[in-house]
This record gives C-alpha cells, sequence and structure tokens, in this order.
C-alpha cells in the first residue's frame, strides 16, 4: 500500500473543505484534500443555492479570495435577490421579508469548482477520485485509509480534518473513547434525528417567474419545507427538505406533485444545463453547532460540526468559516507541537466566542425544538399569526433576539393578526382550536425567554479544554429547564 505523510489530511472537497485546506496551506502546512468524486465533478452539490453576502469578509475569512469569485459572473447568476416570500397558499398567507442584502441564488457548480481552484492555488495538493474507507487511531486520530483510482492508499498526519458533510461517515470509524482524552471526550456524534434529508432540481419555465427576486419557502404536511429559489427569472432551483424525526418521505415524488400544481410550472422542464446533476439529494444538518468539535488529532467542520443552517440560509457560509477555523487551528498545533483536545480547542474557542455565529446559530436552535414540539398544522397557523418582525428573528435575518420589550410587541402583534385571520376564516382549513393556538404562541413566547439564556450561556463558552464540563453542566440544566417549560417528555428531548 501508498504510505503518505502531510502536516493535515483534509477529507472532503466541498465549501468546508476548501476553506480548511486553502487556510492550513496557506500557514505553510503540507496539506491533501481527498474526495471521492473526480476533479470535474467537484462542486456538485445538492443544494438551494442561495448564499448570504458572498462579499462579506466575517462570513468567508482567511485566504480564499471571495471578491474574486463573487466577481465571476459564471458564479452570481442571479444577483437580484431582497426577500425571504413565507407562502402558505392553503391559508391564503403570504408573508415578505426583506432578505440581507448583497444575497444571491449562485451557480453552485461553478462555486465549487472556483473554491477547488483556489485551494489547490494556496498550495494544497488535491486527491479525486478518493474514497476514504477507514480512519487510522493510536491514542490520538493519525490519519486515513483510501481507495484512490481503485487502489489502497494510507495517509498519515498531525491533524485530521473532517469536512466530510452532513453524517460524515468518518465519525462513525472512529472509537472516540478510545482516544487520550483529559477526562470523557468532549466530542460526541450526533443523532441521526439531528438532520434533515433534502433534495434539489433546477427546472426552467417558459416565461419569468413574478417572484425573481425572492426565495419562496411553503409548509409541508410533515415538519419540513418546499423552497422556489429562482438562480435567474426562468431557471428555478425547486427543492424540500424533512427532518429525519419521523418516517422517511420519498422526496422526488412529493416535490414532482407540488410541481404539477403550480400554474407557472406547467410547461416547466428539468434543466439540461448539468445533464444528470440536475436532480440532487442529500443530508442536511438541523441541529446545533457540536458541543466540541475536536478530538486528538481530529477536527470537524461545515456539515460534520453542525455549524451550517440551511434553513436560515446559512449552510454554504457556516461552512466556510467553520472550515477556516479549521484549518486555522490545525496549522496552530502543528506550530505549537500539540494537537491533543487542549491544542486543538481554538477551534471551539474561535467558533464560539470570537467569531461568534456558531453560539448564535446553537442558541435559536431553541426554535427548532420549540417548532418540532408543535403539531404541523398548528405550526401553520402560528406562523400565519406571528409579526413578520417575529418571523424575522426566527429566520435570522435580523440581529440579537431583544429584549422583553419587544416580547410584549409580539403579543399584540399576534392578537392584531389573529383577528383579521380568523375573520378571514383562516383557521378552518386547519381544524385548530383556540385553546392549540393560545398554547402555541405561549411556547413561542416562552422560547424567546430560553434563546436569551442560551446566548448568555454560550457567550460564556470555555476558552480553555479545563473548564468544559462545568459549563456542559450549565448548559444542560438550561435544556431541561426549556423541555420542562414547552411541557416536553423525555422521549421528545432533542439532545
Ligand atoms: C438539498 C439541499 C439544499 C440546501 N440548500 C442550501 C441553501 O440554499 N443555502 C445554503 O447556504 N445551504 C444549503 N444547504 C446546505 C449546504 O449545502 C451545506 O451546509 C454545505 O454544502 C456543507 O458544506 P460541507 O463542505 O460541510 O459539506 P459538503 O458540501 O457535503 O461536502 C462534503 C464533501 O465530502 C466528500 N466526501 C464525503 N465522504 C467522503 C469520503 N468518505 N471520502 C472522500 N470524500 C468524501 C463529498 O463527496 C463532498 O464533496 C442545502 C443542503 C441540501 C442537502
Amino acid at each position: 500500500m501508498v504510505r503518505n505523510q502531510y502536516g493535515v489530511v483534509v477529507v472532503g472537497g466541498g465549501v468546508a473543505g476548501c476553506f480548511a485546506a486553502a487556510t492550513a496551506a496557506a500557514e505553510g502546512i503540507d496539506v491533501v484534500q481527498l474526495e471521492r468524486k473526480p476533479r470535474e465533478e467537484g462542486g456538485f452539490i445538492a443544494c438551494g443555492d442561495a448564499m448570504k453576502s458572498p462579499r462579506n469578509p466575517k462570513n468567508y475569512p482567511g485566504p480564499i479570495d471571495m471578491d474574486a469569485i463573487a466577481g465571476d459572473e459564471s458564479v452570481l447568476v442571479d444577483n437580484n435577490i431582497d426577500q425571504i416570500e413565507f407562502w402558505d397558499e392553503e391559508l391564503g398567507v403570504r408573508k415578505v421579508l426583506p432578505y440581507e442584502t448583497g444575497s444571491n441564488v449562485i451557480d453552485r457548480y461553478e462555486f465549487g469548482q472556483r473554491l477547488l481552484e483556489q485551494a489547490a492555488d494556496r498550495g494544497a495538493e488535491q486527491h479525486y477520485d478518493t474514497v476514504v474507507n477507514e480512519v487510522i487511531q493510536t491514542d490520538r486520530v493519525t490519519g486515513v485509509d483510501a481507495i484512490r483510482n481503485g487502489d489502497p492508499v494510507s495517509y498519515e498526519c498531525d491533524v485530521l480534518i473532517d469536512a466530510a458533510g452532513a453524517q460524515s461517515i468518518l465519525q462513525d470509524m472512529i472509537d472516540f473513547e478510545g482516544l487520550d482524552t483529559s477526562g470523557d471526550p468532549t466530542f460526541e456524534v450526533p443523532h441521526y434525528t439531528h438532520f434533515g434529508s433534502a433534495y434539489r432540481e433546477i427546472i426552467e419555465t417558459e416565461k419569468p417567474v413574478e417572484y425573481h427576486n425572492a426565495i419562496v419557502g411553503k409548509p409541508l404536511e410533515r415538519m419540513g419545507y418546499i423552497w422556489y429559489f429562482p438562480r435567474t427569472p426562468t431557471e428555478i432551483n425547486v427543492g424540500l427538505g424533512f427532518q429525519m424525526n419521523t418516517e422517511p418521505i420519498p422526496l422526488a415524488d412529493r416535490l414532482r406533485r407540488d410541481i404539477e400544481n403550480r400554474p407557472e410550472y406547467q410547461d416547466a422542464t428539468v434543466s439540461d444545463r448539468f445533464e444528470r446533476k440536475n436532480k440532487l439529494g442529500a443530508a442536511i444538518a438541523l441541529r446545533r453547532p457540536l458541543d466540541s468539535m475536536v478530538a486528538p488529532g481530529y477536527l470537524a467542520a461545515g456539515g460534520a460540526a453542525g455549524t451550517t443552517h440551511p434553513i436560515t440560509g446559512k449552510g454554504i457560509r457556516g461552512a466556510a468559516y467553520s472550515g477556516y477555523s479549521a484549518g486555522r487551528a490545525a496549522a496552530q498545533a502543528i506550530e505549537d507541537g500539540d494537537v491533543s483536545e487542549s491544542g486543538l480547542w481554538e477551534h471551539n474557542r474561535f467558533l464560539y466566542r470570537e467569531h461568534g455565529e456558531a453560539a448564535k446559530l446553537a442558541s435559536w436552535d431553541a426554535y427548532n425544538v420549540a417548532a418540532s414540539s408543535i403539531e404541523v398544522n398548528v405550526l401553520r397557523a402560528v406562523t400565519a399569526l406571528l409579526p413578520e418582525r417575529e418571523l424575522r428573528e426566527i429566520v435570522g435575518t435580523s440581529t440579537k433576539v431583544d429584549s422583553l420589550k419587544s416580547k410584549a410587541l409580539v403579543g399584540t402583534g399576534v392578537l392584531k393578526n389573529f383577528v383579521s385571520e380568523y375573520r378571514r376564516g383562516s383557521f378552518d382549513a386547519l381544524d385548530v382550536g383556540t385553546g392549540e393556538l393560545y398554547e402555541a404562541v405561549r411556547s413561542v413566547r416562552t422560547t424567546r425567554t430560553y434563546v436569551s439564556a442560551y446566548e448568555n450561556q454560550y457567550e460564556a463558552y470555555p476558552e480553555e479544554r479545563s473548564t468544559f464540563e462545568d459549563w456542559l453542566s450549565e448548559r444542560d440544566r438550561i435544556d431541561r429547564e426549556f423541555y420542562d417549560a414547552l411541557d416536553l417528555s423525555p422521549g421528545d428531548y432533542k439532545y
């Protein structure tokens, strides 16, 4: 078997992998990036392709030149998205929220290709057609075994960066208990119910769609949603996703049923631009970022670390900044000669404390917990009732959840909407009683209080490994108190 020695092995040629590989290589580390797909298929990723503010350096830090990518017309096919629309057609509801300026629906393939090129330009070696099938470990992770173009290859390294996406197979291969950690390992493999399965197609319409400047979301009969994201006024990324906490749903059939009923898609055809890659499905992380994304000799980034939240349009950028963080922390630990949990802790510290977006995502995940605890028909009715300002907070287009004063505003806004929706008879279709509605609105208001409690706790995320257990027990206490406030039974606890 061919053996190779590197400072850093990055598994994954997606966004997280490219940001990690480019960052570590730019720091002068010997990096190899492994990707199971062939070179020309790198960048084919199942995605809604909506990307928030590509030119904001906070979202896309490090040596990858995002200005050059954002300036490339083949990537930013549509620079015209300025609103999010939420539709519930059965209820006659259409809510329009402003979207972050400078947001886009991109050509994901071209974007992926540019990222791979830039990672190579920064000095990362890239091995395509390379499927990782084993992780090698002693008291720390020391490398991976793979099949490259049909031949077995072994890659040894100081640090392995797992950027293999949501439900990373690497995490099933590692015996985390067998690694040398001081106390219990801080890394915990996420449960499958923390993921969603999603599917998308790119279709072409004969006439421009009326919502060409918006990304549109609609609820489904189960916890999940359908989207219409216009890449151009006549080329639409349509897709749907469900949380994996109930029986699986045949995604392509369900999407087709929806498309067939829409007048603007009557003559639509599946675009021939990408041939067979127009129809793609994959897992998505629908959980808070992992409590710790490090183990001895190992770092997780992107979907593999849960720093990506596609529902709020933060899947791509969450992969980017966490990939950067992993590359940076790996390079620093190698330079310091300490790739233990403590030596790699900088990755957790940066994401939760310095960059801070992981803390925000973890806190706002409380809304997902609350939504999962409410019947879907009641949830739809509540969404119809919520003032747009509240919806903006929930979908993450506004900033920090603010004070108790805004809680009072939610109350008056809901009441006002309730009177008008009730008069229109909106809730008859859903068969929802006022008692259920009251309870659900109460849950949303309760959740706001807990989002603030989580924000305070995550702002105090441990700077060092040594105080992690104390911090975690307080965070777990907030979890339990929150579940009690929502009247959840232990079988329904998300974490
Ligand atoms: C249908 C769908 C729609 C989405 N819509 C949006 C959206 O509109 N906006 C948004 O921001 N986010 C969206 N997301 C989420 C976003 O796509 C992800 O958050 C992001 O792609 C995660 O990037 P990543 O680099 O962590 O993982 P990935 O992009 O999944 O990359 C992982 C890479 O690792 C490779 N790999 C995996 N296992 C191995 C192995 N054993 N050996 C070698 N290589 C391996 C894979 O081939 C892949 O290239 C969506 C996701 C899905 C599934």
